[in-house]
């Protein structure tokens, strides 16, 4: 490769992008699900080093413009990595259709000048590239499976086709001269007057399984528990950020003394042309220029394990990174470091950074980091208001629970180098005055008196917020009783627990994340009712991370209602995580097109599954045997889905019973439907969507979702003793608006509200007091 020397070149690029940092995103840092993202800006151009989930709701709360990213690079292709890249195509392909429909539209306004999503093309199509390891194609694939992204336009590269593996362990060592001779492939990704982009890809052939085979399932269950030879086998890109040179001042004396004319030559010196002067001789810029100022390299390196480790010793990367950094004077060098802390704490890595010269900046934004706080701060703040009104229904969010004060310590012998690459640190690269860490935007740097923002959260309204509530429950929500069912009466406390994981629609908001139900029954295990972005990350903030591994393996049933994305792109994620703790498949009940999501899927990890049909599971169907044991174990007598009417073929609703004799239904999305009604009749606690607010009807028609009141009239149909509203749009960031609608068994569903046979008697008493307090928020920007 080589950054292209611009000597004295006029560096236009210079002045279109003077300033470039880089910028942790802590994604994952509070709960380990998912990898962190490191953010390259420029003034004019954005690039993005991983998506994991939960990247819309994280670009939310920072204001981080997704539409507006060039690129995105992946330093794995699996989940941990690229978990949040459906959910952001989907929406950049809403708004280019949004923007469609309002360019065709009659009172369509003047040509926007703003700039068109994700690197927009003159047709008004959009342009978004996307880089990864082998994997990428399947990943695609898996992608077009379920979204439609004609209009995006993606551009998709598989970096590194065709490089060899390095073999693993020993026989590394033995390659390592050899193909450190060779060097490594530097494949340029991109190339302009700023940056050039490049990667190395790390591929290790684990000698213990065949090169292309996945385990056995038999062969698995003898895996160690994190199942590491797993990961091994992921392949793994090397991303280096070179920033083009800074040209040296021009000295017009030096010009004039070697006989060059005032006037237009000095314009062409500038421009990097040599020009003749006035005995005929030629003049090159770099005679009349002070040196130029090498533009730094950032390195963003993910090592999933050690043997990745020495995959990128045997490619010379360090000793050529190493030598120009000596060569060069005044060469920076910043490394970004994703790799967990097993490899961090390796004697090999401490030997790795050990051989960087003195003056290398190392960010350590590791996995197992050690940030304290959840990355979701407006959520954190909403659930905390909330466990105060209602410490029954909202629990306290927990803590990742990893060892944070052993983390620093862990990094000690790194160095004064390492810094902690907390959420939202910088590092500037440009222009070289600011070169080096900020932390005035993290978390510890707005906590240390800098200019604190108004925090738009919380606008509870605690004033008159009791004389609201009393007009809501006395004037407004209908008083309507249903006989409490003997279930409930002789409930013990971990009969059935249920906690929301998400309650929005489509699109998170920074309060609701993607549909997600988990019923966790006594000891037994659990089922969890569709599996959107950042279920598993939802999970660990209810359970903590010790007990979710606890819940994951003892998870024995997905039910997934429809197709849509925001339904189970969580979901691989979920099987990634599970299998490395529990032996068994997990039981997929899904629409049939998800089958195929999750075969494409398979390719790229290792997913054990047992996939059934949900319409294999309707009225009058004998229950595959496999189904039927796992619903015993789990205590549930019956699981019926009921085909519902939504938006796209094969959505369900699904009726379960449990044998202690509660029922409970959930409709997933659907405008209000008879058969799922009568199929849910009698239910203990009814689960029922409510896209939109009850003057929308011409929206719910066309999108086939439910209005609240329709779902609320659903809910007194079915005879429910409870009816929880759920699917918000994001349009009710909060809480949905309280009308006349409304009785007193209404309640809504919050994200990671929990409640069980015990204490649902008194959920609804949380509807008035919310709606009390809290102003309707208006959308999301
Ligand atoms: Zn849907």
């Amino acid at each position: 490769m080589g950054k292209k020397d611009k000597g004295g070149g006029g560096g236009g690029g210079n002045q279109r992008n003077q300033s470039c940092y880089l910028q942790v995103l802590g994604l994952g840092c509070d709960t380990l699900d998912t990898l962190p993202s490191v953010l390259l800006f420029f003034d004019n151009e954005r690039y993005l080093f991983n998506i994991g989930e939960g990247f819309q709701k994280f670009s939310l709360e920072n204001r981080i413009k997704a539409a507006r990213i060039d690129g995105i690079f992946l330093t794995r292709t699996t989940t941990e990595a690229a978990g949040g890249l459906p959910g952001t195509l989907l929406t950049l392909a809403d708004k280019i259709h949004g923007d469609h429909d309002k360019r065709s539209g009659a009172d369509a306004g003047p040509g926007s000048n703003k700039k068109p999503a994700a690197g927009g093309t003159a047709d008004g199509r959009s342009f978004l590239s996307v880089f990864g390891p082998k994997g990428m194609k399947d990943f695609t694939n898996c992608l077009r499976t379920y979204i439609n992204i004609r209009d995006i336009r993606l551009g998709v590269k598989e970096i590194g086709e065709g490089d060899a593996p390095v073999a693993a362990s020993g026989a590394s060592l033995r390659e390592k001269e050899s193909a450190a001779g060779a060097g490594a492939r530097y494949h340029t990704l991109v190339k302009n007057e700023a940056v050039e982009i490049s990667s190395v890809v790390l591929e290790v052939e684990d000698s213990d399984l065949q090169p292309g085979k996945r385990p056995r399932l038999e062969e698995e269950a003898c895996l160690s528990r994190r199942n590491n030879s797993v990961d091994k086998q992921v392949a793994v890109s090397v991303y280096m950020i070179d920033l083009c040179d800074i040209p040296g001042k021009f000295l017009p004396h030096k010009a004039m003394e070697l006989g060059v004319p005032k006037g237009p030559a000095f314009g062409k010196l500038c421009r990097g042309e040599s020009v003749m002067n006035t005995f005929g001789k030629y003049v090159a810029p770099g005679e009349v220029m002070e040196p130029s100022i090498p533009g730094p390299t950032a390195i963003i390196l993910d090592l999933p394990t050690v043997d990745h480790l020495r995959c990128l010793e045997s490619k010379g990367v360090v000793e050529k990174y190493a030598k120009e950094q000596r060569d060069k004077e005044g060469k920076r060098l910043v490394m970004v470091h994703l790799s967990p802390l097993e490899v961090l704490r390796s004697e090999e890595f401490t030997s790795f950074l050990g051989r960087w010269p003195a003056g290398t900046g190392h960010v350590m934004v590791h996995h197992n980091g050690s940030e304290k706080q959840s990355i979701f701060s407006s959520a954190v703040r909403l659930q905390t208001e909330l466990h105060e009104l209602f410490p029954e229904f909202f629990p306290r969010h927990q803590n990742a629970g990893r060892d944070s004060a052993s983390a620093g310590a862990d990094l000690g012998g790194l160095g004064e180098q390492a810094i902690d690459g907390t959420n939202l640190l910088k590092y500037h690269l440009r222009p070289m005055s600011r070169y080096g860490p900020d932390e005035s935007e993290t978390m510890e740097g707005k906590q240390q008196g800098l200019e604190k923002e108004k925090d738009d959260a919380v606008t509870t309204t605690a004033d008159g917020a009791e004389e609201k509530k009393q007009n809501l429950v006395a004037n407004v929500i209908r008083r309507h009783e249903v006989e409490k069912p003997s279930c409930v009466s002789e409930a013990s406390a971990g009969d059935l627990e249920v906690t929301f994981c998400g309650s929005g629609a489509a699109v998170p908001s920074k309060y609701r994340n993607l549909s997600g139900i988990y019923c966790q029954l006594s000891e037994s295990g659990g089922i969890l009712l569709d599996s959107g972005e950042g279920v598993c990350g939802q999970l660990t903030r209810r359970y903590g991370k010790a007990r979710f591994d606890e819940v994951l393996a003892n998870l024995k049933v997905v039910w997934v209602s429809h197709i849509h994305a925001d339904h189970h792109s969580g979901l691989p994620s979920l099987l990634r995580m599970r299998s490395k703790v529990a032996k068994d498949p997990l039981v997929i009940v899904g629409p049939r097109q998800l089958r195929r999501v999750l075969s494409t899927y398979s390719k790229i990890e290792y997913i054990p599954i047992e996939f059934i049909d949900c319409s294999q599971t309707t009225e009058g169907k004998a229950l595959p045997a496999l189904l039927s044991d796992r619903l015993e174990q789990l205590g549930i007598a019956s699981l019926r889905s009921v085909e519902v009417n939504h938006s796209c073929y094969n959505a369900f609703g699904v009726v379960l019973e449990g044998k202690s004799g509660w029922k409970l239904s959930f409709s997933g999305d659907t405008r209000p439907h008879e058969a799922f009604i009568k199929a849910a009749a009698g239910s203990t606690i009814f689960i029922h969507e409510a896209t939109f607010e009850n003057g929308l009807l011409e929206e719910a028609l066309a999108k086939k979702h439910s209005l609240t009141k329709e779902a609320i009239e659903s809910g007194a149909k079915a005879g429910a003793y409870r009816t929880i509203l759920t699917h918000f749009s994001q349009r009710y960031p909060k809480v949905p608006v309280v009308d006349e609608s409304f009785s007193t068994t209404t309640c809504v569903a919050f994200d990671l509200m929990t409640f069980n046979l015990k204490t649902i008697e008194h959920l609804p008493k949380v509807v008035p007091e919310v709606a009390a307090r809290y102003e309707i928020e208006p959308m999301n920007p």
